[in-house]
């Protein structure tokens, strides 16, 4: 049996016809930036993610640079991001003219080690970005309390974490402002580029809606120097429909994970996610880890098996931040993690046969 990395078409298949609907509730209103969808939308996403504003944008980056930018966060200023997240959260803080400070991570959960922070702050340091990465939230508790203490914003970075929480509380409801990413790919997904931010601020939040919108509230009056970051009205009314099935896809992303779990237990070499105390996993990745990555993953090319690997080189070794002169070793448990990890198959709809399948395959290396 083929498995691939990912397929949409359990998801999108059983909802063609309501999707359809309301891509065509947009064409049919005439109105196509800024308008019904984008406003219910932000309602619901800011009701599923229990906080009282939601700001939709063009794609999770953007939503970022925006949180940063609202912030007050720029030049002179220290931003800790951790030393093994998808560029993006590094580049959001370049973006804004700040510069990025790493920190590794636990070597165990791959999240940012709250005892590392501690380490790296300066008297220039003004925000922490954690990244819930791979649908894992961070260790908030510990976390919030360092922030508060130093008088530091957070951003949290929960492209991958829609629905994770972590003592209870939903992560993109603990930092000041919040960065999520509805990229096709992530846990809620829409049919092309998407993002939004979450807040409990009010005055934030309108700041943000101003900056997304050329830094214009009344049109062709610009307060700031904007961007132009919207969400569409089309993506909008599409995530509308999609929304409403996330927890579903959640319950089943972690029904996967625990087949993976029963059935990868003990074959030798392979360590499988570890879930901190506290903390809740959403699985937008089931990400394993092996001395052998590179000739498993060939071997499992073969048997017809698609793996991914998040994320091959660590933003410290990626040219495009040569200048930062962080030489190989510079963050040794990142650049080992990137050297080991593994990203099998999931989503929503795979079936236990199909895990069974992936692991026959690992088993025969
Ligand atoms: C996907 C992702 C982003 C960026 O989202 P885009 O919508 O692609 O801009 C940021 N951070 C992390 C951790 C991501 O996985």
């Amino acid at each position: 049996m083929k498995v691939p990395f990912l397929s949409f078409q359990p998801q999108h298949s059983p909802l063609r016809t309501d999707i359809m609907e309301a891509i065509g509730r947009v064409y049919d209103s005439y109105w196509y930036v800024l308008g019904d969808e984008v406003k219910q939308f932000e309602r619901s996403y800011a009701a599923f993610n229990q906080v009282s504003h939601c700001v939709g944008v063009a794609n999770g980056l953007d939503a970022l640079v925006l949180a940063l930018r609202v912030l007050g966060v720029g030049p002179g200023d220290e931003v800790i991001v951790p030393s093994n997240t998808y560029i993006a959260t590094w580049l959001a803080v370049t973006q804004v003219g700040a510069t990025p400070v790493p920190v590794e991570p636990n070597p165990v959960t791959s999240n940012l080690d709250p005892a590392g922070i501690a380490a790296a702050l300066t008297t220039r340091t003004r925000a922490i970005m954690p990244v819930h990465l791979y649908g894992q939230a961070c260790e908030m508790g510990p976390i919030m309390a360092l922030a508060r203490q130093h008088n530091l914003y957070v951003v949290e970075d929960n492209a991958q974490a829609q629905g994770a929480s972590f003592d209870g509380q939903l992560t993109g409801s603990f930092g000041d402002f919040n960065g999520t990413s509805f990229y096709p790919g992530k846990n809620l997904g829409a049919l092309g580029d998407a993002g939004a931010m979450t807040t409990n601020n009010a005055d934030l939040a309108q700041q943000a809606q101003v900056l997304r919108n050329y830094g214009s509230e009344k049109k062709y009056y610009n307060e700031v120097v904007g961007y132009n970051s919207r969400l569409d009205e089309l993506q909008a009314a599409v995530l509308r429909v999609k929304l409403a099935e996330l927890p579903r896809w959640t319950v089943q992303r972690q029904q996967i994970a625990a087949w993976y779990g029963q059935h990868l237990a003990g074959i030798a070499d392979l360590r499988l996610p570890v879930v901190a105390p506290g903390a809740t996993h959403v699985y937008h990745l089931y990400v394993v880890h092996t001395p052998h990555r590179d000739a498993l993953q060939q071997h499992l090319v073969e048997q017809g098996i698609g793996t991914l690997i998040h994320y091959p080189v660590p933003p410290h070794r990626q040219r495009a931040y040569q200048a930062l002169n962080f030489p190989v070793g510079a963050f040794p448990i990142a650049e080992n993690l990137a050297a080991t990890c593994l990203s099998l198959p999931m989503w929503p709809g795979m079936e236990e046969a199909h895990v069974a399948a992936v692991t026959a395959a690992i088993a025969s290396f």
